[in-house]
């Protein structure tokens, strides 16, 4: 491989003493390290805010003279040389986690491959849970120091952002990324040319540049098509995220799956193994057995080498979220692959083919990777019930219970979404090591150490800080001269930040339910507007721009936020993302999720909020089924029979929803308080809360879980297959 160099696109003027400011903002370390942003916060804590939390941006605009002055800051440079001391012991530390569990392995790669990567705000290449959990992996990842490097794509728009209009309408605005603006570094080859992969399209040949990305000690590298060796529409092949033209979307999983492969074989890495998030990335099986076949194997036997070291993992719980491609468009896309492959056409589609409700077939990429992979699991443990009985078709002489789908429950990276006031409780309480010990559930008993008072001081400061960040916000968009008054009102401007709070977050599916509150208007009415015992409610989230019954849900909701009877205590914030959803699930005090069983696969914001002391209000699916303990937070509607037509069902949970909360939850925040006026059975609650689901739910017991249930099994046939190689040789 020739030499390649990385290049920043900015080059800031720094004074020397503080200069290495400028590696931290080009490694994401420092988005689950908050004492990087007060830094920045130190030096100017406007521009930081102006520069929505994006670091690039905040040194390429920052002034000089208040650069100047924090090198005259006594103060600011201790903690400078703090933080880059912990940053340069972190990027160097040879005694990590992994390389103690598995001492024979620290030579190996995995490779992780997704649509998508959700790390920070600033960084627009995410959608929504699935990106989170990528992004939350990859941070584990590089905390408990595996090897691993990362395939996704950047976009030139991203995701769209949302306003919603005063009729309720959800308007989708796509606005293109400045790539100079992030801390994207660029691959050039010797001659300082972009290093580049390329991928065969009908008629035609389509080049990606190749971006890379740290998060922590973990490179992600992101392809991008918008160069100019490539006709406009391939251009904009990488242009959106989950577009539904198929044309495009097929384009778009053949440049991640097999042009992911070539982009790490370019930059030089031979991963050990695989791993597949979600079925957008499976024709990277395609490109691993297109090597071996190169090499002279049968394709046959190359399957049966590449399964071995691949990992795949579904998301979906309904057969019609799957992807799937018309086999008009896999003949057009893949009649110069199978001859490759030495195969027929029809044998080529009988890897994945599926049968549609209407009859005919179609080429599916779970199947794909579920055939291709010999490493496959759900995201909780009812997501990997389902995903046996959805797919045990394709294991015909085997009984559901024993397809070869396991699950391993999602989880989330705890310093991405803990409060720092919370952390200090921690600390305080728990012991200043807490962090190393995430998965202890020694550590988490010492929950009952934190004082009642200093818990709901801390519970309170989080509300009246997203209250006020609402608050600023609503401001905001009124002085922009664009929204009418009443819109302004529904974002939140008269919230109160002592009244019990309601979040609901997340994105507008139908099968999220988010009106199944508003089923009976009146009694809603009345719960929210009791005078001695109001409650309010967040609701936040896009529905994707195609799902019409998704964005009439916003409307429903939209509405009933400006029904003047609520008084303002329904709110709606536009454009909901990772930050709106860190103020909110450290903020609010219930978390609510009102999904239509089983189709919610996991879930994860709820996680988040659990972890700040925030109490879960759901339906027993995904991760809540396996969380709730009776005591921890409410459950609505466990006992409803399954065979329930689905108004009876939404009814009857409905009713529960509104019984548990009028004759539970409000009380017990507002009535039940001790003589010095603090609440203390829900304080017990948020305790109960924390000690038994911030560590089971945490990314580091999630990643240990990929780590020894498949990880090293996957590793060890890898290097097993690849010494038997080298014999041969
Ligand atoms: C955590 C998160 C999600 C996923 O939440 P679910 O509970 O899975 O719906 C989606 N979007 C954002 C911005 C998040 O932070």
């Amino acid at each position: 491989m020739s030499e390649i160099v990385k290049e920043k696109p900015v080059e800031f003027s720094l004074p020397r003493r503080i200069k290495r400011l400028e590696e931290l903002a080009y490694n994401l370390w420092w988005v689950w390290h908050p004492e990087v942003p007060r830094l920045f916060k130190d030096i100017d804590e406007l521009l930081w805010e102006k520069s929505y939390h994006n670091p690039v941006v905040f040194l390429r605009d920052v002034d000089r003279a208040r650069l100047n002055a924090a090198t005259n800051d006594r103060y600011f440079l201790d903690n400078y040389d703090r933080v880059l001391r912990e940053f340069d012991r972190y990027m160097n530390e040879k005694d990590t986690w992994f390389s103690r569990t598995y001492p024979n392995l620290t030579d190996e790669l995995m490779a992780y491959f997704s649509f998508e990567f959700g790390l920070h705000e600033s960084l627009m290449v995410y959608a929504g849970g699935l990106g989170i959990l990528s992004g939350d992996h990859l941070k584990e990842s590089s905390d408990l120091g595996i090897p691993m490097v990362a395939v996704g794509f950047v976009y030139t728009y991203g995701y769209f952002s949302q306003r919603i209009s005063e009729d309720g309408w959800q308007e989708a605005e796509n606005v293109p990324i400045d790539f100079d603006s992030l801390p994207l570094i660029r691959l050039l080859d010797e001659n300082g040319a972009p290093v580049k992969i390329v991928i065969d399209l009908p008629g035609r040949k389509v080049f990606a540049r190749i971006f890379q990305l740290n998060v922590g000690r973990v490179k992600l590298y992101l392809l991008h098509t918008n160069i100019p060796d490539n006709d406009p529409n391939d251009r904009q092949l990488t242009d959106m995220l989950y577009i539904s033209d198929l044309e495009l979307r097929i384009s778009q999983e053949i440049l991640l799956g097999m042009g992911g492969v070539r982009a790490l074989r370019a930059l030089g890495y031979q991963p050990t193994a695989w791993h597949m998030n979600e079925g957008h990335s499976a024709f990277l099986t395609l490109e691993r057995a297109l090597e071996y076949v190169e090499k002279g194997m049968h394709f046959d036997e190359a399957v049966e080498v590449i399964k071995k070291t691949n990992i795949f993992t579904t998301h979906t719980p309904v057969p019609a979220g799957n992807d799937e491609f018309p086999l008009w468009l896999v003949d057009k896309y893949f009649v110069q692959v199978w001859p490759d492959l030495g195969l027929s056409r029809d044998d080529f589609i009988d890897i994945a083919k599926i049968k549609q409700s209407w009859g005919g077939d179609a080429f599916s990429m779970p199947i794909l990777a579920l055939k291709l992979s010999a490493f496959r699991n759900g995201v909780s443990e009812l997501h990997g019930k389902v995903a046996r009985g959805m797919w045990q078709f394709l294991w015909p002489d085997r009984k559901e219970e024993d397809v070869p789908i396991s699950h391993i429950t999602n989880g989330i990276h705890t310093e991405t979404w803990l409060a720092r006031q919370i952390g200090i409780l921690f600390s305080r309480y728990l012991g200043a090591d807490w962090a190393d010990r995430l998965d202890d559930p020694n550590l988490w008993a010492q929950v009952e150490n934190i004082p009642d008072e200093e818990m709901w001081r801390v519970r309170r400061h989080l509300k009246r800080k997203l209250v006020a960040k609402i608050i600023t916000w609503g401001r905001n968009r009124w002085q922009t001269g664009h929204v009418h008054p009443v819109q302004t009102i529904a974002s939140g401007v008269l919230l109160d930040p002592y009244t019990l709070t309601i979040g609901f977050a997340r994105r507008f599916a139908t099968y999220k339910r988010a009106n199944l509150i508003l089923r009976d208007y009146d009694r809603l009415l009345r719960i929210v507007t009791n005078a001695r015992m109001p409650v309010q409610f967040i609701f936040a989230g896009k529905a994707h721009p195609a799902d019409e019954p998704g964005k009439l849900m916003i409307q429903e909701i939209y509405r009933a936020v400006k029904d003047a009877r609520f008084g303002g205590r329904l709110v709606f914030l536009e454009d909901y993302d990772m930050n709106i959803a860190r103020y909110m699930v450290q903020g609010v005090d219930v978390w609510l999720n009102t999904p239509r069983r089983p189709r919610e696969a996991s879930g994860t914001s709820g996680m988040k909020a659990a972890l700040n002391g925030v109490l879960n209000f759901s339906i027993l699916d995904g991760w809540w089924r396996e969380g709730y303990n009776g005591h921890n937070g409410w459950e609505i509607g466990n006992d409803i029979d399954k065979d329930m037509d689905r108004d009876e069902r939404d009814a009857k949970e409905a009713l529960n929803l509104y019984d548990t909360l009028e004759n539970e939850i409000v009380p017990l925040y507002y009535e039940q308080r001790s003589a010095d006026g603090l609440p203390a059975d829900w304080i017990a609650k948020v305790k109960e809360n924390i000690r038994t689901l911030a560590g089971q739910f945490s990314m580091r017991r999630m990643v240990k879980e990929y780590m020894t249930d498949m990880y090293e099994l996957a590793i060890l046939n890898g290097i097993e297959e690849r010494n038997g190689e080298e014999e041969q040789a």
